[in-house]
């Protein structure tokens, strides 16, 4: 069970609630924000009989059982989309966000170089990893604190918030005062202790699909974020590992429209790691919108064939404004479709 509390109530009534919740049996997980409570109830017990007493207590505007392991990101809890700010702009709302960027911050040029690109073509956030995760451990590993300042000088000169990795708990702060939003990458989807740090964080956070990890695993790992205390979490799809080896994953396109229906979370597709081809991202970009994800997270680069990560996989930065341009139809038809749903009812 989830109990929304109404805004501004007060100690008495949250405390209220929470002793109610714990005489019928259940244990309390709350979520304390600015405004609003938010309580979980979680257990056996007289889910009926304990939803109709919480209901008609003071301060309480919705008690309501949710039947998925995940409570807090289920769209049973929050039927509207969830809008998520980032500097000015809205992920889940009304505008489709791009993201874009090399996979890796390799030097001042490289970045200053594709940050003005990607901004002048349109994008609204710069990505680049300054801390890699790496297969190999002879692997550049990243710029790390001075990718980090790169970035900040990219965002100084374009105006673009910026996205990047954190791979370990201990750098959730040092990373969060440099970035807008915080990437965790495949690899570290079911790294719990960085999770429960990440819901200590007042940043965004995208969480990227384990390459071998199911939808509900994916909503159970951002449910530990939002249960932690940050309800701002972007689901991202960057293709799962199958038995086809054409592409370096399979999109799994159809995560799009199935977490829609599951999850009130925005929802991004990365058309790079998807597929690991150039050639094939505009494709995959186009199937993103037009199955109505929130945005894209798209590697690009000035020079692919010097790229230190990823560079069969980054687009040319003219390539990137073509791409941009020859979505400007989609994007368009995007937004009627968005404007013309029932706020709460999607
Ligand atoms: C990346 O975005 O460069 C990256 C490492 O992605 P993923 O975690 O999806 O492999
Ligand atoms: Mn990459």
């Amino acid at each position: 069970m989830i109990i929304s509390m109404r805004l501004h109530a007060t100690r008495e009534e949250i405390d209220q609630v929470c002793d109610r919740i714990r005489e019928f049996g259940y244990k309390v997980h709350s979520i304390e924000g600015e405004e609003r409570v938010v309580i979980g109830a979680v257990g056996v017990g007289d889910v009926t009989a304990c939803l109709e007493s919480l209901e008609a207590l003071p301060g309480v505007e919705k008690a309501v059982r949710i039947s998925a392991p995940y409570k807090f990101v289920s769209r049973e809890f929050h039927p509207a989309r969830t809008q998520i700010r980032v500097n000015g702009h809205e992920i889940g709302g009304d505008r489709f966000m791009v993201m874009a960027g090399p996979c890796s911050v390799e030097s001042e040029t490289q970045i200053m170089e594709t940050a003005k690109a990607v901004a002048e073509a349109g994008a609204d956030m710069l990505r680049g990893g300054a801390f890699k995760p790496r297969t190999s451990p002879y692997d550049f590993q990243g710029l790390e604190v001075e990718g980090l300042r790169l970035l900040r000088k990219a965002k100084e000169a374009t105006g673009l918030s910026i996205i990047t990795e954190v791979m370990s708990d201990g750098d959730v702060d040092l990373v969060s005062e440099y970035a807008d939003v915080l990437q965790i990458g495949a690899r570290n989807m079911q790294n719990f202790s960085l999770l429960k740090a990440l819901g200590r964080s007042t940043r965004p956070i995208l969480l990227k699909r384990g390459m071998s990890s199911t939808i509900k695993e994916l909503l159970m790992s951002a449910e530990y974020i939002v249960a932690h205390g940050n309800p701002n979490v972007i689901l991202c799809e960057r293709g799962i590992r199958t038995f086809e080896t054409e592409t370096r994953n399979t999109c799994d396109i159809t995560a799009v429209a199935v977490l829609h229906e599951l999850t009130h979370l925005p929802v991004v597709v990365d058309p790079s790691h998807a597929t690991g081809k150039r050639s094939l991202v505009p494709a995959l970009a186009r199937a993103a919108v037009a199955i109505g994800a929130d945005g894209l997270l798209v590697e690009v680069h000035p020079c692919p064939e010097k790229a230190i990560s990823d560079g069969a996989q980054s687009l040319r930065l003219p390539q990137f404004r073509q791409m941009m341009q020859d979505l400007g139809p989609y994007f368009k038809l995007w937004k009627e479709a968005r404007l013309a749903e029932t706020p709460a009812a999607v």
